[in-house]
This record gives C-alpha cells, sequence and structure tokens, in this order.
C-alpha cells in the first residue's frame, strides 16, 4: 500500500481535528499555512478571495481575516467545516450590496470567528464594529452564534450580525467630532428621544427592542430588518402604521442610496424583497435604472460633503499636542482649500480645527499663530472667537508690534463678520486697556 499523492479534504479534517488546540494558537506561522492549505483543499480560500475583493471595494489593503484573533474577544476561529458551510452564503450576503458601497465606506478589515465573546460586560455577541483614529471601521461577525441553536438558524444570526455591524460601519463612515449637518438632518429620525423612550414601554417605532439602546443601534436593527425578505415584509406592513417607524426605514434606504452612489434604490429593495437574487450579475444589469427621487437628494448631499469628510477625517487624525506632523497639517490645509468659501458647515469645521490647533504646542506661539492665519485665510467666515483666540495669541506674544496685529486681527473679523461689530469693537478697546 502506497501513501496518497495529495492532502485530501478528509485529510485536512483529521489533521484539523487531531490539532485543534494548536490550530487556534494562530499566531504561529507553520499553523498558519497549514490552515490556509486546508483552505485551499476544501474550496474555501477561492471564496474568501472573491469575498475580500468585494468586501474591500478593490483596496488591497483590506483584510479578511478568518485565522486571527481580534483584540478585547474571546472565540475560536472558525472550524474548517464552518467555513465551507457559511462562507458561500455569507458570500451570498455581501453581493447584495454593490462594489460601490463598498468603495465608500472605508472598511479596513472583516474578522469572522466562532462563538464570540466580548471582554467586558457584552458576553455573547454576534459581532462588533469599531474604528480606528484614522476613521477605518472594523467588523467582526460570529459565524456560529448560539451553540445550541440549529445550524440554520446559527446561519440566520450570522447574516444578520453582519448587515447589522455593516450598518455601525455606515454610522461611522459619518461620525464626526460634534457632528455635523448633514449627519444631523440624516440620522433626525432616530434621535428624538421620546421616540427612544417610548414612555409607554411599547416599541412600535423600533424595529425591535434592541434599537432603544441608542441611535446606532436603532439604525443598525432597521439596516439587518431590511436585508431579510421576511423581516423586511413585517418591518414594512409595521411602518405603513407606524409614522416614525416609516421615516426611519426611509432614511435608512436614502443613506445605503447616497453610499452605494444611487445603485441601492427603490427597485433595489423591492427585488430583495421579492427574493431576486442580487448578485454581480444583477448589479451589472442594474446599473442604468430609474433614479429614485428621495434618494437623490441624499446623494447629491453625500457628494457634495464628501470633501468634509476628507478634511474632518484629517483633523481628527492630527495630533497636535504630541508631535507635529508636517504631512498631516499640510494635508488638512489642502483639503480645506476644495472647500466653497460660503458653505455654513465650513464654519462648523473651522471651529473643530482651530480647536486642535489650540492644544497644540502651548509655548509655541509663532507655529500657533502661522496655522490660526492659514485656517483664517481659508475660512474668514470662521467664529468670532476664532479671530479672539488669534489676536489673543498675538497680544501674549508681546513682540513690538504684536499688539497692532491684535487690533488688525479683530478688524478682519469685523470686515468678515459685520454681524460680530459691537463684539468686536469691544475686544479692541479691551485691548488698548
Ligand atoms: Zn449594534
Amino acid at each position: 500500500m502506497s501513501a496518497p499523492k495529495k492532502m485530501t479534504k478528509s485529510h485536512y479534517y483529521a489533521v484539523e481535528e487531531f490539532f485543534w488546540k494548536r490550530l487556534t494558537d494562530s499566531a504561529d506561522p507553520d499553523i498558519r499555512r497549514l490552515r490556509q492549505i486546508g483552505k485551499e483543499i476544501c474550496g474555501v480560500a477561492s471564496t474568501e478571495r472573491r469575498l475580500a475583493a468585494h468586501l474591500g471595494g478593490g483596496d488591497k489593503a483590506f483584510k479578511l481575516l478568518s485565522n486571527e484573533i481580534p483584540a478585547r474577544t474571546r472565540f475560536q476561529i472558525p472550524s474548517m467545516r464552518v467555513l465551507e458551510r457559511t462562507l458561500p452564503a455569507f458570500h451570498a450576503e455581501a453581493q447584495k450590496y454593490p462594489a460601490d458601497f463598498f468603495r465608500a465606506l472605508n472598511l479596513g478589515s472583516c474578522h469572522l470567528v466562532s462563538g464570540l465573546n466580548i471582554e467586558g460586560s457584552f458576553g455573547a455577541a454576534a459581532g462588533y464594529a469599531s474604528q480606528d483614529d484614522a476613521s477605518v471601521s472594523s467588523i467582526t461577525v460570529s459565524l456560529t452564534g448560539d451553540p445550541h441553536a440549529s445550524l440554520s438558524k446559527q446561519l440566520q444570526a450570522a447574516k444578520r450580525a453582519f448587515h447589522h455591524e455593516l450598518s455601525h460601519a455606515v454610522h461611522f463612515a459619518f461620525r464626526i467630532e460634534g457632528g455635523n449637518s448633514l449627519q444631523r438632518r440624516w440620522w433626525e429620525p432616530f434621535e428624538k428621544r421620546s421616540a427612544r423612550t417610548d414612555a409607554d414601554g411599547k416599541t412600535e417605532t423600533f424595529a425591535r427592542s434592541y434599537g432603544r439602546t441608542n441611535d446606532a443601534e436603532d439604525v443598525a436593527t432597521v439596516a439587518e430588518s431590511l436585508f431579510d425578505s421576511t423581516m423586511s415584509r413585517l418591518l414594512r406592513a409595521r411602518g405603513a402604521r407606524e409614522p416614525l417607524l416609516q421615516k426611519k426605514i426611509q432614511a435608512v434606504e436614502r443613506m445605503y442610496y447616497a453610499l452605494s452612489d444611487g445603485k441601492m434604490d427603490a427597485t433595489f429593495w423591492k427585488d430583495l424583497q421579492r427574493g431576486t437574487t442580487i448578485d454581480e450579475k444583477y448589479w451589472a444589469s442594474r446599473a442604468a435604472s430609474a433614479k429614485d427621487p428621495g434618494g437623490e437628494s441624499y446623494r447629491l448631499e453625500l457628494k457634495r460633503h464628501r470633501s468634509y469628510f476628507d478634511v474632518l477625517r484629517r483633523v481628527d487624525a492630527l495630533q497636535f499636542d504630541e508631535q507635529r506632523d508636517e504631512k498631516a497639517i499640510n494635508l488638512y490645509f489642502e483639503a480645506m482649500k476644495k472647500l466653497p468659501a460660503d458653505d455654513p458647515d465650513l464654519r462648523e469645521y473651522a471651529r473643530l480645527a482651530a480647536r486642535r490647533i489650540n492644544t497644540y504646542d502651548k509655548d509655541r506661539l509663532d507655529e500657533k499663530i502661522a496655522l490660526y492665519e492659514r485656517l483664517l485665510s481659508l475660512a474668514p467666515k470662521s467664529f468670532w472667537f476664532v479671530y479672539n483666540r488669534l489676536a489673543g495669541y498675538y497680544a501674549d506674544r508681546g513682540r513690538a508690534g504684536d499688539k497692532a496685529l491684535a487690533r488688525k486681527t479683530y478688524e478682519r473679523g469685523i470686515k468678515a463678520l459685520p454681524q460680530e461689530k459691537t463684539l468686536f469693537e469691544r475686544l479692541i478697546k479691551r485691548l488698548s486697556e
């Protein structure tokens, strides 16, 4: 009897079962390599590659992880049998979003795990989403969920968790320190406090009671329901009777419309509910569809605000108080230049930038003055206190001529913000006291 020349599926299963404890110690490069061989043999690798290409929106930096342990969690890496069973279905769920959606999302990684447990108060969970300092989000989804449930129930829960966590990534894509007008408008139906608390303890305005936790969970529970044909039918029927719930459904649909560049439109939602297969072929055939008037205004608004998000991401990534990052500062000012000067949101963004700069190098007034000067030249219609702070820096520096520069700063303020004239005049008066 001669040894088989090639490793087969059943060989790999045997290896995995025998070495399971070591396999879960995924830091060992040999073990990882063995896993990878197993993935090729069992046909999982190709599905993983296609899934990663889709979720990453074509970005090579995107990581689909099914061998590694994400921070702060206890779980098992999914066995090859679990991956074989669930990954094709998971891939089908991901196809419900066109490539444009993932290109817009800034998703850095997706962890696929088994029996997820989050440290701290969360305990057993179906998944979670997080965002790093550079606004790159990552999602973790448990493929198996409750080990006592049937396999089909487990898969159903995994699918729901996937859409749920993705919607958190959507939320992150707009979450900006202090908020902005676009985020506030889009999230409006979810921010009504009275609606959240539902005085009588009922949950009519929520997809499910977990949505009462906060606005992000409210959005996520509506979103996850829309991607399942049965749940979506029930939710929409309830929405027809409950105006606030209806508004929430609409708001979520429009966010997806905007993020998919108009591809996830009313026809798409109807097709999805009808059980139409949504895959690459579907998206190719839908490319030239009719526009959705409600979603279209969201799409245009998103387009207009994209440059703002860009700026704010850069501001958020700056660490002025630790070490001056010249490249980041320049990137930030370059992005700022692209913003229309008369836009009311620009004020809000300039305010946040001013606050960041204010924390930078407390004693190096020259550099702070230079940054504020650049800021005000790009956003002259900033808040009055930005002028006030710059004038204050000049006064603090106290070189010959600095008092005059402080005064000039206030005069520039009057020109840019005539409505604040009285205030600026008072500040000028105080300066000469
Ligand atoms: Zn959630």
